[in-house]
Parts: structure tokens; C-alpha cells; sequence
């Protein structure tokens, strides 16, 4: 059966690879993002051909007059996906106040404004799943992460006291915890590698490579299988967990 979904941050990276894969499942998905011009061209790309349909909405996620409206125009959701994120990498005496500010606004409270929005017609229907595409740096942490860590980390909290809020209900709230993926966010990642040491781009690219058990870096469409699973009736036994997509370096 087709189902709403709404993807945050739907136009690049994961967001794009997730909206594929709900389309190839036959559903109605709203892509949210910040730039206009990113959604025309993704509506471009992926609305012919498709089992599903696509709609796009400029929503950033951190207005919390902007999330209402959007939600509230999109109507009840049975799959809310948070996935818009943002990072950026220092040493904790080199992360500014804006830095912090940015990172929890848009990993942290972006997830709470959207998951608010969405979650009332999900509790009236008492059916739905919110998956939240958090970060192996939403379980533990690593350095020069500080900001991003402690955001990831705030939504994969916020993803579990919802979880229990909604435990014994139709409703059910998830996370994903992917090491490095291969996207716009990890180039950047990589940019920054090889302007602060001198590293050429592939040696940059395979130390985040190498960081995990997998030795490479994630395909996004791997991302999208693991959300699109705990957004399915396969999980409908799982609720208030994290699913680590890192090759068994992190147990839990
Ligand atoms: P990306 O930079 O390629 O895409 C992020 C998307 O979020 C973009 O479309 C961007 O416009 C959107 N976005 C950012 N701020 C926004 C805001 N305020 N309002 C609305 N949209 C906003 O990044 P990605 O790698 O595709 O990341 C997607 C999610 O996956 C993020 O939450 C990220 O933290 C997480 N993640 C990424 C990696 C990785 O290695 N790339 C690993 C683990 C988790």
C-alpha cells in the first residue's frame, strides 16, 4: 500500500538515495529541503519512471514556523524521515559558538521540531514510523567532533524518549547510525582533510575510509535500505533503537 512519506533534507546525499528508494516503492513522498533549485532538479531526476510520486517543499528545518506549516500542509505521514544534517570538524578549542550553535540547531532541533509536527496525526491514526538517520557519532565519540557529536547524539536521545512515549502504541521511532557515507557532506569532510594537513584527496578519503571495520565508505542506497526496513511492517516489533551501519566496530 502507498504511504506518505516526507524525507528532511531530501534533495542530496542520503535524503536523495532515501526519496529513490520510497519512490521505488510506490509511495507519495514529500522531499524537504533548503534550496529551492536543488529540489527542481531533483523532482527532474526521479519523477519519471517511478512507481511512486514526488512532491518537494523548501522547509529549513530549524524554523519552527516553517515545520508547521509544511507538516501541516502535507497532512498525516506514516513514515517521517529525519535525515538533514549538517557537521563540520575541529578540535573542541577551535569549535565557536556559532560551530555548536549551528550543529545543534539543525541535528537536534531540527529533529525535535519535525518529529513534533509530525508525530500527532501519527498517534490519531496510532500508526506510523519516524526513522532517524543519526550518526555513528550519535553513540559514541570521536575527536574533533564535538559539535556534531553532542548533536548526534541529543537525536539519537530524543529518538528514544519519544520511543518510549510511544511504546505499546501503533507508532514506533528508530535511528540509523551510519559510519562515513559517500556524499556532498563527506567531500566537504575530505576538503577539509587535505587543507589542514596537506594530504592529497585519496589519501584523505581513505583515512575515513578506514576508520570503520568496512574499509571503504558507505553507498547511500545502504543507508536508505536499512531506513526503509525500520520504516516498513518488517520492523514492526522495533521501536527506541539504533541500528549502527559500520561493519561491527561499534557493538551494542
Ligand atoms: P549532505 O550534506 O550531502 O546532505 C544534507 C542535506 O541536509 C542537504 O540536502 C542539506 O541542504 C540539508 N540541510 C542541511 N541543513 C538543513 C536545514 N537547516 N533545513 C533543511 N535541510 C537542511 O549530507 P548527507 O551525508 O547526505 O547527510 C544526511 C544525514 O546523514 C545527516 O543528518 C548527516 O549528519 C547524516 N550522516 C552522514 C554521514 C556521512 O558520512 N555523510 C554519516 C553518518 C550520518
Amino acid at each position: 500500500m502507498s504511504r506518505s512519506v516526507v524525507v528532511t533534507g531530501g534533495a542530496k546525499g542520503i535524503g536523495r538515495a532515501l526519496v529513490a528508494r520510497f519512490l521505488a516503492d510506490g509511495d507519495r513522498v514529500i522531499a524537504l529541503g533548503r534550496d529551492e533549485r536543488a529540489l527542481d532538479r531533483l523532482r527532474g531526476e526521479l519523477h519519471s519512471g517511478v512507481a511512486g510520486t514526488l512532491r518537494t517543499a523548501v522547509c529549513d528545518v530549524t524554523d519552527e514556523a516553517a515545520v508547521a506549516a509544511t507538516f501541516e500542509q502535507a497532512g498525516p505521514l506514516d513514515v517521517l524521515v529525519v535525515n538533514a544534517g549538517v557537521s563540520a570538524a575541529a578540535p573542541l578549542a577551535r569549535t565557536t559558538l556559532a560551530d555548536w550553535e549551528q550543529q545543534l540547531a539543525v541535528n537536534a532541533t531540527g529533529a525535535f521540531l519535525c518529529t513534533r509536527a509530525a508525530l500527532p496525526a501519527m498517534r490519531k491514526r496510532d500508526r506510523g514510523a519516524i526513522v532517524t538517520v543519526a550518526s555513528t557519532a550519535g553513540v559514541v565519540g570521536a575527536p574533533y567532533t564535538a559539535a556534531y557529536t553532542a548533536s548526534k547524539h541529543a537525536a539519537v536521545g530524543l529518538m528514544r524518549a519519544v520511543a518510549a512515549e510511544l511504546a505499546g502504541s501503533g507508532v514506533r521511532a528508530n535511528a540509523v547510525c551510519p559510519t562515513f557515507v559517500e556524499t556532498p557532506m563527506t567531500e566537504r569532510s575530505v576538503a577539509a582533510i587535505v587543507a589542514a594537513t596537506g594530504r592529497s584527496e585519496e589519501e584523505s578519503s581513505a583515512a575515513l575510509a578506514s576508520s570503520s571495520p568496512l574499509g571503504r565508505l558507505l553507498d547511500p542506497h545502504e543507508v536508505a535500505d536499512a531506513v526503509a526496513f525500520l520504516a516498513s511492517d518488517a520492523a514492526r516489533s522495533i521501536n527506541g533503537q539504533t541500528l549502527i551501519l559500520d561493519g561491527g566496530g561499534i557493538q551494542s
